[in-house]
């Protein structure tokens, strides 16, 4: 298997650094390189760029509007963009929906909401998880009762990421408890703006409310909103966990993180000596840094297996786990780094236009916020625990 570039691929590797380098806006890699809050100004202003280019819907075919790039393309991509501090592309449209409703929506769905959500018209949100289902998916409780024309849906999702600045929300609704709890699940789209639809903010230990609650009380949703075939939710659930799943390694910015790390510890001062020279933290360093090296090149071996037409299988469950944890790992080492410059964490200096001075360096909040923000990691996406059982079973035989 042969994990360097072609001659092609080094070639479109520097068409991405070139686009960056005219097209991504100071003002927002500014704020990514020094850990600032985004808002969804700046996501819309930054995905507005991309599809003027043509390169927002990245793992899209070219059919509907999308880049029609392979897996190591869409790595090149990643790659680059993190190292450059681009903001990251929302996943709830372009990476989840509009996958499903290219496989499994209606022609009228298809035209209606893929360009939408290229063109930014719809800021979707994912309504899967609810209080009693997160690991356990397929007990949402949620119901859409149908009535005419229309579902009436009552119940409460939870943590749904940025659903604050959403129009639409897709959703796993029960719509029959007959048989096993799979069976009875349906996907349908909700617009946000219906009455009975309440979104309250949770706000994470970091002090940013990303996270929502969704609470829905007789909300009626057109018939017309259901995606597929109704009790057929969970097949089309488990096809957009699988997109949600690509990129979970996470490389780019694991590999941002551990630069920051470096320079951090450069600066940082111990005895008067640069944090880096003493050799119990240098040797930490080294470890994470060994083993980013060794999770990039699996990461390498599994998108060269997946242009080669290999759907990759419980790979995907390593890759999540080594990927959070290497990136945990870095967090906590940056946190340790800071000192105690890393305890008076003021989570508004992090906003926008905020005249809180920093206590200590710079480079100090950013990285409380890092360690503290990135404990959702090991949770979402699968939880680490999950994976565990999926690679005991699939690859041990457990
Ligand atoms: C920051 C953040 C953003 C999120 N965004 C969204 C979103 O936008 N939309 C959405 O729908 N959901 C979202 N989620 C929800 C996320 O998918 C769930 O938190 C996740 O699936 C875990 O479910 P849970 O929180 O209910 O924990 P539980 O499933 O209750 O798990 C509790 C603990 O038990 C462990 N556990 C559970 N089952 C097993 C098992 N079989 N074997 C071993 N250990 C097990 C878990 O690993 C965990 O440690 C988000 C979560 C976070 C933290």
């Amino acid at each position: 298997m042969n994990l360097n570039y072609t001659d092609e691929q080094k070639a479109f590797r520097d068409d991405v650094r070139a686009f960056l380098a005219e097209k991504l806006p100071a003002h927002l890699s500014d704020k990514v390189a020094q850990g600032k809050r985004l808002k969804k100004a700046d996501y819309e202003e930054w995905h507005a760029i991309l599809n003027a280019r043509g390169w927002l819907g990245v793992n899209w075919p070219k059919e509907h509007g999308g880049t029609g790039w392979d897996a190591v393309q869409r790595h090149i991509f990643e790659e680059e963009t993190t190292r450059a501090h681009a903001p990251r592309i929302v996943p709830f449209g372009l990476a989840m929906l509009g996958p499903v409703l290219m496989k499994f929506g209606n022609d009228a769905q298809k035209a209606h909401y893929l360009p939408r959500i290229l063109n930014g018209d719809d800021w979707w949100c994912q309504g899967y998880s609810e209080p009693g289902a997160g690991s356990d998916l397929a007990n949402v409780q949620t119901t859409a009762v149908r009535d005419g024309d229309s579902y009436i849906v009552n119940g409460q999702k939870t943590w749904t990421t940025l659903g604050q600045y959403a129009d639409k929300i897709f959703c796993l609704v029960r719509t029959s408890k007959e048989g096993k709890p799979q069976q009875g699940i349906s996907f349908l789209l909700v617009d946000m703006n219906t009455p009975g639809v309440e979104v309250r903010p949770i706000v994470l230990i970091d002090g940013e409310p990303e996270v929502n609650e969704v609470w829905f009380s007789d909300v009626r949703v057109p018939a017309e909103n259901l995606v597929g075939e109704e009790n057929k939710g969970w097949t089309y659930a488990k096809y957009l966990l699988t997109h949600e799943r690509t990129n979970i390694a996470g490389v780019g910015f694991a590999r941002a993180g551990l630069s920051a790390l470096k320079r951090i510890a450069g600066e940082q001062t111990q005895g008067g000596q640069p944090l880096i020279s003493n050799p119990f933290f240098a040797a930490k360093v080294a470890q994470v840094e060994i083993d980013l090296m060794a999770m990039a090149t699996t990461n390498l071996r599994t998108i060269a297996a997946a242009n080669a037409g290999q759907a990759p299988g419980a790979e995907s469950s390593m890759l999540k786990i080594k990927g959070t944890v290497i990136r945990q790992q870095i967090n906590a080492l940056a946190r340790q780094a800071v000192g105690p410059y890393a305890a008076p964490f003021v989570s508004e200096a992090l906003e926008d236009g905020s005249n809180v001075e920093p206590v200590g360096p710079a480079y100090a909040m950013p990285a409380s916020q890092a360690y503290f923000n990135n404990r959702k990691l090991s949770i979402y996406g699968g939880s680490n625990e999950v994976q565990r059982q999926i690679i005991s079973k699939a690859i041990l035989e457990l």
